[in-house]
């Protein structure tokens, strides 16, 4: 089959061939019908520090993916041939405390697709028959293969209230983007998106966000305070991973306001802890992942809503044969979602 490899350490990923993997127990086999490029396959590519010290090549690459079951292992009750699936990619062991706690989000023992083992940018990919969503065969394959990002951004937003709160997005990559139109979908009162990328941006104004700031251009916090009567914002969603980003951000949440973290940042960040944290009230916390399985019930329930511009927010498609060209927009930030399937 045809496979996107990490073939050895070092920058990029190639074409190749690889037998189709065999199941075991408690296995499903899935063919492949679109898979996404996340920010970890490009991180993977470009080979970045944090790469290097977690990819163990060679590495079949991608976790995002909708695909049709082709074989059960005998032991597999629920999911059968014919079924369309899509995977939650923690792989998570059912017996540490935490998933024994209902967290498996932060299973201790957690193994992901396409980056510990064998992924998605694959003809065949094999996956944990406990892992796989169950898909509306009426969803198109593609937005299908972005569930598992979109529940990024549901678990972000949805960490606490949003109803008639304004929300901050900070940094407006592809989960920022899906965070802006769940923010949208959801009932979020005002939303302001934080981008240094116009073209990303702007799409975050088609997706929903009420209110652009491009950080280069002008000062956030100073324009946040202006536009929230000069309270600030009830939630930021730090999507951002940027030191200036997040420090500024705690500038401009409200009193009592909510801190929902998903960005990676490399760097340690400082904060004003007694007056920006302490004193103000506020509440934050570090996302991880899709709570096992509320957040995919949410996923599941806000695109069958209809509620959710998912035509806009998948912007290219190729073949894995282009794989490279999807990679180079990843790059230079000038793409919402990009989808490869592995045939034309
Ligand atoms: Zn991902
Ligand atoms: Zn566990």
């Amino acid at each position: 089959m045809k496979v996107i490899e990490k073939f050895e350490s070092g920058k990029g990923l190639r074409l190749s061939e690889r037998e189709i993997p065999e199941i075991g127990p408690g296995e499903i086999l899935v063919k492949v019908m679109a898979a996404s490029i996340c920010g970890t396959d490009y991180h993977i590519y470009s080979w970045d520090k944090w790469s290097q010290k977690r990819i163990k090549p060679p590495l079949v690459a991608g976790h995002e993916f909708a695909g049709e079951v082709v074989k059960v292992y005998d032991d597999v009750k629920r999911i059968k041939v014919g079924d369309h699936v899509s995977s939650e990619t923690h792989i998570v062991c059912g017996i540490c405390e935490f998933c024994r706690t209902g967290r498996s989000h932060i299973c201790q023992n957690t193994k992901i697709l396409g980056v510990d083992i064998d992924g998605a940018f694959a003809e065949y990919v094999k996956i944990p028959a406990a892992n796989a969503i169950i898909n509306d065969k009426n969803v198109a394959p593609e937005y299908l293969s972005i569930q598992e990002p979109l529940g990024n951004a549901i678990h972000t937003v949805l960490a606490g209230e949003i109803i008639g709160k304004s929300i901050a997005v900070v940094g407006c990559g592809p989960i920022g983007l899906l965070a802006v139109n769940v923010a949208k979908a959801t009932g979020a009162s005002k939303i302001i998106a934080i981008e240094v990328n116009d073209y990303r941006l702007n799409l975050a104004k088609e997706l929903g966000a009420t209110i652009l700031i491009n950080p280069l251009k002008e000062d956030v916090i100073k324009r946040v305070l202006e536009e929230t009567n000069g309270l600030g914002v009830d939630v930021v969603t730090e999507m951002s991973g940027s030191k200036n980003a997040i420090e500024s951000s705690f500038k401009y949440l409200k009193l009592g306001g909510r801190m929902s973290m998903l960005g990676i940042s490399n760097e340690n960040i400082s904060i004003d802890a007694a007056n920006d944290i302490v004193f103000k009230g506020i509440t934050i916390n570090g996302v991880v992942g899709r709570e096992m399985y509320k957040t995919w019930n949410q996923v599941n329930g806000l695109i069958a809503s209809g509620n959710l511009d998912l035509n806009k927010i998948v912007t290219h498609r190729f073949s894995f044969d282009e794989f490279e060209k999807g990679m180079e927009l990843m790059g230079k930030g000038t793409c919402g979602k990009v989808v490869l399937y592995p045939n034309n």
